[in-house]
């Protein structure tokens, strides 16, 4: 099979599947199919199947992503994974355990395109499109990783924007609500401000929950972190995000690096206030993380404090994610930069 014909397990509908299988027993695809899905399997782990099958679907359908390397924090609760797809792109997923939860942080392209300033992936620039099988290898890799613990949430917050792969990720979000269980809200689209991709959105069936990375409540100062922001400027964006809390009644959330000196004063809470109120967005705020190509530091906690009760005292509901290795599913997004930070050892294979 050549390179670009590649498909991965996650990659074939059942259609596709029966097509591999028509010698067999038509229990046979329900079987693989609910292996796959239901249990999160890797082909070769499935013994219910005759060996010589096994054998011949592991061969034909080996995985798109190969594990490069897999990190795990000394207190057990967030798993990392780095791995390589075709083109040498690498990609990242993150699982963290909370006790009442458990939530895969997944990417969706290898690189982004978007350029924002601040971000490591932005710097790195666009390698390529993730295709549906290559976000379904991750959620089932954090499956396994799991064990006994039921993968509950599913945040589209890794590597890439979500909203330029929509076809691969709407078929991803698909098939992890139908065929692995995980209802859409407990499914977190993240985006930085794609407004078709939005307005796309707000016409699905599932309604998923939706987070905007906003950074900046005026033009000027956005136009600086998020070069998107020329294209979709925020009066277009919070009417799309009006149209999508409309259509489909989810919570709608803001996601806020806090960068010392550039978008943590008074003024900044009291613009953001002005956008997340009559939203009833949900902000999310996170000291920025230093990355190579962005030597601004991220707030300091006596300033996130201070931030955070300018919102609330603006009647906005705010929470501040913090730089624990076991607390970073609000900035997976530049994983490769923290990475280095997190208390991580590497796992024994
Ligand atoms: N491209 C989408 C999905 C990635 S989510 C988006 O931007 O929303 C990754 C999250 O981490 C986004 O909210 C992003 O703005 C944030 N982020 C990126 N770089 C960061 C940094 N250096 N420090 C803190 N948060 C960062
Ligand atoms: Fe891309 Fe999101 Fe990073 Fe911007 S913040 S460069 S959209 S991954």
């Amino acid at each position: 099979m050549s390179k670009a014909a590649h498909r991965g397990p996650y990659d074939l509908s059942r259609e596709d599947l029966a097509g591999l299988l028509p010698d067999e027993p038509r229990y046979r695809v329900d079987q693989v199919w609910q292996a796959l899905y239901g249990q999160s399997r890797r082909l070769e782990e499935m013994t219910g199947l005759p060996k010589e099958l096994r054998a011949r679907l592991a061969d034909e359908l080996s995985p798109s992503l190969t594990m490069l390397a897999e990190s795990r924090s000394t207190d057990g609760r967030t798993t990392k994974w780095l791995w390589s797809g075709s083109g040498r792109s690498a990609v990242e997923t993150v699982l963290m355990l909370y006790p009442d939860r458990a939530t895969v942080c997944v990417s969706s392209q290898a690189g982004c395109a978007m350029g924002c300033s601040f971000c490591a992936t932005g710097q790195a620039g666009f390698v390529r499109h993730l295709t549906t099988g290559e976000i379904l290898e991750q959620v089932a890799a954090a499956r396994r990783a799991g064990g006994s613990r039921r993968l509950t949430n599913v945040v589209f917050m890794g590597m890439g924007e979500p909203l330029a792969n929509y076809d691969s990720v709407w078929g991803a979000v698909t098939r992890i609500h139908a065929d692995m269980g995980i209802s859409a809200r407990h499914i977190t689209v993240s985006t930085v401000g794609v407004l078709p991709g939005i307005r796309r959105l707000a016409r699905e069936d599932l309604p998923v929950n939706l987070a905007v990375s906003l950074h900046a409540a005026n033009d000027r100062l956005r136009n600086t972190l998020v070069p998107l922001n020329k294209r979709y400027p925020l009066g277009p964006l919070t009417e799309a995000c009006r149209q999508y809390l409309t259509a489909k009644g989810r919570r709608l959330s803001f996601e806020w690096a806090l960068i010392s000196g550039v978008n943590d004063r008074p003024s900044d809470a009291d613009e953001l206030a002005g956008l997340a109120r009559p939203l009833s967005a949900h902000v999310n705020l996170i000291p920025l993380n230093p990355t190579p190509g962005y030597q601004v530091r991220g707030t300091d906690p006596a300033g996130v404090r201070r931030f955070r009760d300018d919102l609330r005292a603006r009647g906005v509901n705010t929470t501040v994610r913090r730089n624990r290795g076991t607390d970073i599913d609000a900035a997976c997004g530049q994983l490769a930069a923290r990475a280095a930070r997190l208390p991580l050892e590497p796992v024994p294979h």
